[in-house]
């Protein structure tokens, strides 16, 4: 009772978030973020989550997937792996979903790891919702309105109309941390509490990709160690800043937005 239920995301508080390596740290104990992404129909999704993620703190980014050459080209500092994602090596946190098409078997296999999972776009479509609730570790789901809409069953509509009750019940069904996407970002977590909303996009983030690289993003952040809602709401607020930062005045790909993060990164800190 009295409790706001809504929380806007204030600069100070993300500052306060972003982890900074001390001088004992290393690859490892910065974490390691595992993406599992992309497929020969869209390897560009491997690539820009892989970007995000490479931007996001963690020590090492590991990808699975049939997109490791596209990603190696691009970023050479990949760990690609040719197994599964369970044979994969020891990450601190997965990200799955992005242009995995209908590979279902992939999605089942990272929400079985006992680590923080974040599952976006095709893998939303292809994750139990029981086998997710059942989790151990923290799940986080970063939907946009149509793919909200469909987890609920209703109309995107709906869910416009109502953003606040979409993203509490999704939060609930899937005893997940969910980030409804769009001109502002919510943040539930399943056990209830205030909804984080961030502001800081602009409409010059609707751009193909844009979201492949905030789930990089919060991955990576999920692997050096933030809370579910704080990795969501931390990135959230560093994706719209780059957003700011790459499409000043005039429109920027997805590619660009990731290579704004650091900037918005250093206005942050
Ligand atoms: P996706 O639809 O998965 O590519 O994700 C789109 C990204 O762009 C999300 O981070 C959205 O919050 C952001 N975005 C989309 N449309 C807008 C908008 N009109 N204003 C601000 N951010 C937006
Ligand atoms: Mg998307």
């Amino acid at each position: 009772p009295g409790q706001a239920e809504l929380e806007a995301l204030q600069h100070a508080d993300v500052a306060a978030l972003l982890p900074l390596p001390q001088a004992e740290s290393d690859k490892y104990r910065r974490g390691v973020v595992g993406i599992a992404a992309g497929s020969a129909r869209y390897p560009g999704a491997a690539v820009l989550a892989v970007s995000g993620a490479l931007r996001g703190g963690a020590g090492a980014v590991r990808y699975v997937g049939p997109a490791g050459e596209a990603v190696i080209a691009r970023f050479p500092e990949t760990l690609v792996s040719d197994t599964g994602p369970a044979k994969a090596g020891r990450v601190q946190a997965w990200v799955v979903g992005p242009g995995v098409g209908d590979d279902a078997a992939t999605v089942a296999e990272v929400l079985g790891a006992d680590v923080p999972v974040l599952v976006d776009a095709d893998g939303l479509r292809l994750a139990d919702r029981d086998t997710v609730r059942g989790r151990g570790a923290p799940t986080v789901m970063t939907p946009h309105a149509g793919e909200a809409a469909a987890l609920l069953g209703v109309s995107r509509e709906e869910v416009e109309g109502a953003r606040l009750a979409a993203v509490r019940e999704l939060a609930a069904r899937y005893r997940a941390t969910v980030l409804l996407k769009g001109s502002t970002t919510l943040v539930a977590d399943a056990g209830g509490g205030p909804v984080l909303v961030n502001a800081t996009g602009t409409p010059w983030l609707a751009t193909a990709g844009s979201g492949d690289v905030l789930s990089g993003l919060s991955g990576s952040l999920l692997a050096s160690g933030l809370s579910a809602r704080d990795a969501a709401g931390a990135a959230a607020y560093l994706h719209g800043l780059a957003g700011r930062y790459a499409a000043d005045g005039a429109p920027a790909g997805a590619h660009d937005v990731a290579n704004a993060v650091p900037e918005a990164w250093r206005d942050v800190r």
